[in-house]
């Protein structure tokens, strides 16, 4: 600006008289005075007016600026022209007859006109030329920074004069002192209005030098930080540092900063009470005009708020808001990342869907206070029913579902189900009452009942929907046939256990016949279950579940002691040696002690080993072969006899009964059933050759008619047992039909039976 300034006078300058030079430096020099003094910018145009009016008298000097849109002129000072007189200035509309100032303006150059009663560049504005007895007007332009003319600066004169190069001088070297004045103005403002920004600004600031040394933070970043200006002054950000970010990380912000000359972006930092948080954070190099680095400036915004509202947003929208289980959604998620799972292993998956029972009266009776708390309640009961790998959420007002994995049968799952029917039904206390309720389960199981999210959460709801018809406070599984039988397995499989500690099981008795001789030489022990409500129950109830339930060894053990026992104790009563014949499991042979437990049996009960028969399932020959083989050796060793039963039914293979050491074949009761049928009766006869190929004796069992028997007798079967001769009977009647038998034959009554 002063360039301009010196440049434009410069060689004109030379041409004054040394006087008027003189004049010209003691008006810059009052005018330099006068700006170190003051405060005000007005003051100092007012001054250069009224400095010019002293250079030259009988005339007043104005200053003039167009407005913000650059389309009228506006006095700024006219200190001697009185106020009507700037009332009629103000607005000039610049224009070829809009006066000097308005010419100036329209032409962008000076404009000195001599007379302004008679010059047509005053035509439009001559009555104020009349008015203020204006005879001629010099102007010129004021220009901006940047060259734009953006007002003028005039002297005025009560007489018809022509400038000359001193005037000219004088109004150049005023219009351009009060461009500089403007123009400094002008960076006052911003730079009063960048204060007020940086001090009011809301977001964090720091200005650091080319070093990154910190010169200046704002009144947002000492509150975010904790830290006073001065214990930053000097220091570089990594004050600032959390130790969240490597170095890797700071690497890469520096480098875009110079690079693309900003970076933006999300930053941990630590305050300093050392608490970490995250901040939103741009960072912009400032260059100047020649392109060097001069400043960083750091604009950030405090985000833990943000962030923490963002955490919470999403875990509402992921659980449920007064339990604080998942919700079904993720749930959903959860399931189907436990189904996937499953099916790589060939795993089970329950879903399970529970609804309270009668959880509508807690809402209407004791509000909606007591409803909440009882959901709470049930929801942490169920929490504390599952492992860490199971789901549990709340899909409706007291209705909840849950996912277990890795239930390997519907006991396991009956078990868990048990547990949180207990657990939901414990009561509560609340305002002096004691709550509880009951809920009513149903169960799908992947991928049994369906194997997709849909059909599993249906099937569970339908479940459920026929526990609450049964009266709720149960559960049914999706099945209706695994309901009853996991129901009754679950009663049984409990009871089972009652009845051998409180002894309700008993031994029947089934003659077995010779069939050449008609005599009596054996008989199978069969187990009862005297049972306290349903009365007497045979095996073909409670068999499967005694070997499912693993129970079938100690029932076992007890079926070998009470039959050997009692075999002697027939014995002791008169009776001839019977062979007793006692059925065996695969879990006995299974479980490796069964020899063991036979040798201790009979050496308690001092029977003789030959009496004792052990009837063997073709089951038990095809588990684990060559154990088993061991074992029916060190039997026979013992002395003690084997038989096959069911012989028939099975998948024994040749080759397997060549190898056993066994005494007899039992041929199942669904071959002497069908007796009359060519071919059912082609397979007895061969089973009868083949057993005595191998030297065993053939014992068919399930004789009911003398057909039947006739038939045995005619195919060379060596013995029989079934109804036509007697049923499984109980001790006291078994005598007393042996009994009878005997004085029949005494007696020389056709008898069946010869003792
Ligand atoms: P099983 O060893 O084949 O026993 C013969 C079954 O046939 C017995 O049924 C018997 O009552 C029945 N039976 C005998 N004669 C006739 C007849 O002429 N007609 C008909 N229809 N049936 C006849 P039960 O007592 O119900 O026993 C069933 C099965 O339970 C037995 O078949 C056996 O496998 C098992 N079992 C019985 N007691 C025991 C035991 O103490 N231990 C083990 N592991 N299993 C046992
Ligand atoms: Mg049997
Ligand atoms: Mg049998």
């Amino acid at each position: 600006m002063f360039d301009q300034l010196l440049s434009a006078t410069d060689s004109a300058f030379c041409t004054l008289s040394s006087e008027e030079q003189g004049k010209i430096l003691r008006f810059q020099q009052a005018i330099l005075q006068s700006v170190i003094q003051s405060d005000s910018y007005l003051d100092e145009i007012s001054l250069v007016c009224r400095l010019g009016e002293q250079l030259l008298p009988n005339s007043v000097g104005s200053v003039m600026l167009l407005d913000d849109a650059g389309k009228l002129l506006n006095v700024l000072v006219a200190p001697s022209i009185p106020p009507e007189g700037i009332a009629t200035l103000n607005g000039i509309k610049p224009g070829t007859g809009s006066g000097s100032c308005g010419n100036v303006i329209y032409h962008q150059s000076p404009q000195f006109v001599s007379n302004t009663f008679s010059d047509p560049r005053w035509q439009d504005i001559r009555d104020i030329a009349y008015n203020f007895n204006l005879c001629s007007c010099w102007s010129v332009p004021i220009y901006s920074r940047n060259r734009k003319v953006i007002g003028t600066f005039a002297l005025s004169s009560f007489e018809h004069r022509s400038p000359t190069s001193f005037h000219t001088i004088l109004l150049e070297v005023g219009a351009a002192i009060i461009s500089i004045m403007l123009d400094r103005k002008k960076s006052q403002d911003s730079m009063l209005l960048f204060e007020k920004v940086f001090e009011g600004s809301e977001e964090g600031i720091m200005v650091t030098d080319p070093n990154q040394k910190i010169l200046s933070v704002n009144h947002a970043f000492t509150e975010v930080y904790g830290y006073t200006l001065d214990e930053l002054r000097g220091q570089t950000p990594k004050k600032l540092a959390s130790g969240q970010h490597g170095p890797e990380f700071f690497q890469a912000l520096w480098k875009q900063i110079n690079t693309r000359g900003n970076w933006r972006g999300e930053i941990w930092n630590r305050r300093k009470n050392g608490e970490i948080f995250p901040e939103w954070l741009s960072i912009s190099a400032v260059y100047d005009q020649s392109n060097a680095l001069t400043h960083y400036i750091g604009i950030f915004s405090d985000i833990s708020e943000l962030k923490s509202a963002e955490e919470q947003i999403l875990y509402l929208s992921t659980h449920d808001n007064l339990t604080g289980l998942p919700n079904q959604a993720t749930f959903k998620n959860r399931l189907e990342q436990a189904l996937a799972l499953a099916t790589n292993h060939s795993c089970n998956v329950a879903v399970i869907n529970l609804d309270l029972d009668k959880f509508k009266w807690v809402n209407h009776s004791l509000g909606l206070q007591a409803g909440d708390l009882l959901l709470t309640s049930v929801a942490s009961a169920l929490k504390q029913c599952l492992s860490d790998a199971d789901s549990v959420c709340r899909i409706a007002s007291d209705e909840f579902l849950i996912a277990i994995s890795g239930c390997e049968d519907t006991e396991t799952i009956s078990t868990i189900v048990d547990k949180i029917i207990e657990k939901v039904a414990q009561p509560i206390q609340f305002s002096g009452q004691t709550l509880s309720l009951s809920c009513s389960v149903g169960i799908a199981v992947f991928p049994t009942d369906a194997n997709n999210y849909d059909d599993l959460v249906n099937r569970a709801s339908e479940a459920r929907r026929q526990a609450k018809k049964s009266g709720g406070n149960c559960y049914h599984f999706s099945c209706e046939q695994l309901n009853t039988d996991s129901l009754e397995f679950l009663r049984i499989s409990h009871e089972l256990r009652d009845a051998l500690a409180e002894n309700r099981f008993v031994l029947h008795y089934q003659p077995q016949i010779d069939l050449s001789t008609g005599r009596l030489v054996g008989a199978e022990a069969l187990i009862r279950w005297k049972h306290p409500s349903q009365g007497l129950l045979y095996p073909g109830k409670f068999i499967d579940i005694a070997e499912q339930t693993g129970l079938i060894a100690d029932i076992g053990n007890w079926v070998l002691k009470e039959a050997c026992t009692q075999s002697v104790a027939w014995q002791k009563t008169g009776l001839p040696p019977i062979v007793i014949a006692v059925n065996v499991s695969a879990l006995q042979f299974r479980r490796g002690d069964i020899v063991k437990i036979v040798e201790s049996v009979l050496e308690e009960s001092g029977l003789q080993p030959n009496l004792l028969e052990l009837e063997l399932t073709e089951s038990i020959l095809l588990e684990n072969f060559e154990q088993t083989l061991g074992q029916l050796n060190e039997l026979k060793a013992l002395g003690v006899k084997l038989s096959i039963d069911d012989f028939g039914t099975g998948y024994s293979s040749l080759s397997y009964l060549n190898r056993l050491n066994i005494d007899k074949l039992k041929i199942d009761q669904s071959f002497v059933r069908q007796i009359g049928n060519p071919a059912n009766d082609a397979i007895i006869r061969a089973i009868i050759q083949m057993g005595h190929a191998m030297g065993y004796r053939v014992i068919a069992e399930g004789v009911e008619t003398e057909t039947m028997k006739t038939y045995l007798i005619t195919s060379q079967c060596d013995e029989a047992q079934g109804y036509l001769f007697a049923k499984p009977v109980a001790n006291e009647a078994f005598l007393q039909f042996v009994l009878e038998q005997k004085l029949m034959l005494q007696q020389g009554i056709g008898a069946e039976l010869k003792i």
